[in-house]
């Protein structure tokens, strides 16, 4: 299936260090004005603005924990690498500008294998408008480890923190939830198939939504100018790694309030439903711990009800309450059921 296929096969030691940071950066062009002085020097110089702030994030990617090479393709493990950084910055309501991407790699890949995952990242640079300025490489014993910080920037004042939600502001979610990690437990078993039958061919075609969630996300580049055009300040905002209820306890425990989730309104693609109904899962449970979706979750002021409502790009899921109320699932039957960051408090507990 989606084995990395690289038939030609050069050693990293046949073109040096040097060499290679040459070879795998040569395509990367400098579009952003903030950039002064990208790759090439002891460190990269950005212009700074004193009516900007600027937001700096890091995420640390390492083979066999955060992916798997059997089903991950290199070129989207750049890309996605990439993504899941940006993801932070635009949660902080920022524009992403650029990015350093630090590399350990064993001599088990060659540099057909990094061109691929450069390919990756040059593309997700390229398509989200931000210069790859720095980086750092090394050999490592074991597997790949790739870490990438993000730079943004923002009009002073105006980043968006987790800590400041308020009471009966409406709690909004973008894109839908579930479908990256259902696209997970379908390579899992697929990889699980070929290494029983090395010829089988899956059949996919039901999953793909979910596949490509999982192996190209995107990050909501969108959503801070959809929501200046609406003339709308999210009063909180976080990005949806870990799955939606880790991610609501967040914003609640750092603003000291409480929250009402409805679980009919959390959005969910059909594929997620139906692959759902397949698997004997509850949906709800997957939208709340599954993660890796890479949406945003944002709370906004009552007033601005109108001008969120009916727009595609949003679902209002829940409310924010007194911190006392506390943190809650209301079901679909209308029972409430105290929210924890790994799924909620299962009603296998009550059916007993
Ligand atoms: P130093 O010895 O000062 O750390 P390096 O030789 O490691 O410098 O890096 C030379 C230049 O190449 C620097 O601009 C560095 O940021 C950049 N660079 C190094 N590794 C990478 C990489 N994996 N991806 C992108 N840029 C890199
Ligand atoms: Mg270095």
């Amino acid at each position: 299936m989606l084995e990395n296929k690289n038939t030609s096969k050069t050693s990293i030691s046949e073109l040096g260090e040097f060499g290679l940071i040459d070879h795998l950066t040569k395509n990367f062009k400098i579009k952003q004005k903030t950039t002064l002085k990208g790759i090439g020097d002891d460190a990269a110089v950005l212009a700074a603005k004193s009516s900007e702030e600027i937001v700096v994030t890091t995420d640390l990617l390492v083979e066999g924990v955060h992916f798997d090479l059997s089903y991950m393709p290199l070129k989207h493990l750049g890309y996605k690498a990439v993504v899941v950084n940006l993801s932070d910055v635009y949660a902080m309501n920022a524009e992403a500008t650029q990015i350093t991407v630090s590399i350990g790699v064993s001599n088990r890949f060659p540099v057909e294998a990094l061109e691929e995952l450069y390919e990756g990242i040059h593309t997700a640079a390229k398509y989200y408008n931000i210069d790859v300025v720095g980086g750092d490489t090394t050999s490592s014993r074991t597997g790949l480890i790739i870490s990438i910080t993000a730079v943004g920037r923002i009009a002073k004042g105006k980043s968006v923190y987790r800590s400041t939600a308020k009471e009966s502001d409406l709690l909004v979610v973008t894109g839908d939830l579930g479908a990256a990690y259902l696209g997970l437990q379908i390579l899992e078993r697929e990889k699980k198939v070929f290494e029983v039958n090395p010829q089988s061919q899956p059949d996919l075609e039901a999953y793909t939504y979910l596949i490509e969630r999982q192996l190209k996300p995107e990050a909501r580049k969108d959503v801070s100018k959809l929501l200046k055009e609406l003339e709308v300040t999210p009063t909180s905002m976080i990005d949806i790694s870990d799955g939606l209820s880790s991610e609501i306890l967040h914003i609640c425990k750092q603003s000291k309030v409480g929250c009402n989730l409805y679980e009919d309104k959390i959005p969910l693609d059909q594929q997620v439903i139906s692959t759902c109904e397949e698997f004997k899962m509850d949906s709800t449970t997957i939208a709340l711990s599954g993660g890796e979706d890479y949406e945003l979750l944002f709370t906004v002021k009552m007033d601005d009800f109108p001008k969120i409502k009916g727009n595609p790009n949003f679902s209002i899921i829940g409310h924010i309450t007194h911190e006392k109320e506390g943190v809650h699932l209301v079901t679909r039957a209308n029972e409430k059921i105290p929210l924890i960051a790994r799924g909620w408090n299962s009603l296998s507990e009550d059916s007993k």
